[in-house]
């Protein structure tokens, strides 16, 4: 991923792809004090930039480390490199870290590091998948409770147990983890929010242990939109046989249908591909309102 042409944008500047390194002793790379973003470019201008902006800024905050440029400065930013890149269809990553000044559990003094990368990357799952429903299968790791972790920050810390989930998962058949939560209830997949319909209303979890996705909440206000009922609240594992659909919702996983769970299947049906093609329309910049829950 690190040999090849384009640009970087890395602390104020863009600089080649190839020469975008740091040091070997970085202290987010040993202590994970380093916080991310995903976002998606669609004709040319990120989706809710400045949503994911904030984000970023304020997942930094939750562990202690303050950026060194506004949210209209990484806004800027971002402009800047998906143009230098010339990619109108693409996925974003900015990403924020302490630096190497010191090496130990405590860095207060440490540079805090910020770079913005973007590069094309149509689709999370394969569009076949998308298109059958993905299958999940329920992970042994829980996400931990708000109090043992900063599950609000997008903290790469938090990704251990997301990649880990994720690659059992893969190696056992399964396209991704579905995570339940320290009190055993239903939480998220190891990258994109959780919702189930029933009986023509939509459930999905309080996410009070994990991230209230921006496409969560864009979808909830689109689903409301089309008169659906969007019902927050806590879902036991044990509700999951009655849901009639099942979909996921994530920048990168946009609102992709699952088809399994375990033992259980499920068929992508009239919400999920309802919501699928809204969400579409509203990326894509047509004339759908945008009134995103809070
Ligand atoms: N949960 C996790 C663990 C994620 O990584 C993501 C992707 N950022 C989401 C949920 C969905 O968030 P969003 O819709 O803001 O991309």
């Amino acid at each position: 991923f690190d040999d090849r042409d384009g640009q970087i944008w890395f602390d104020g500047e863009l600089i080649p792809w190839r020469d975008a390194k740091v040091h070997v002793l970085t202290h987010g790379l040993h202590y994970a004090s380093c916080v991310f973003e995903g976002e998606r470019v669609y004709n040319g201008s990120v989706f809710k930039l400045t949503e994911h902006s904030e984000r970023l800024v304020k997942s930094a905050e939750i562990l202690g480390f303050k950026l060194p440029y506004s949210v209209a400065e990484i806004d800027a930013a971002t402009n800047l490199v998906v143009e230098a890149q010339g990619l109108t269809d693409a996925y974003v990553r900015p990403v924020a870290w302490r630096g190497s000044e010191m090496m130990g559990v405590a860095a207060q003094g440490n540079t805090v590091h910020v770079a913005i990368a973007c590069w094309q990357w149509p689709s999370y799952f394969s569009p076949e998948a998308r298109m059958a429903g993905i299958r999940l299968q329920t992970s042994k790791w829980a996400r931990p409770a708000p109090n043992t972790a900063p599950t609000a920050s997008k903290a790469a810390g938090l990704y251990m147990i997301c990649t880990m989930s994720k690659h059992t998962a893969e190696n056992e058949g399964f396209h991704d983890a579905l995570m339940l939560d320290y009190r055993g209830r239903v939480a998220e997949a190891t990258g994109a929010n959780f919702f189930m319909a029933v009986g023509g209303k939509l459930h999905t979890p309080t996410p009070d242990c994990f991230l209230d996705g921006i496409t969560r909440r864009t979808v909830i206000g689109l689903a409301r939109q089309r008169g659906i009922e969007v019902i927050e609240r806590a879902i036991m594992p044990e509700e999951l046989k009655t849901a009639d659909e099942i979909f996921l919702t994530g920048t990168a996983a946009e609102v992709t249908p699952v088809s399994r769970i375990d033992g259980l299947t499920f068929t992508p049906g009239r919400i999920c591909m309802t919501l699928m093609e809204d969400y579409e329309r509203l990326v894509r910049g047509a004339a759908v309102t945008d009134v995103a829950a809070e």
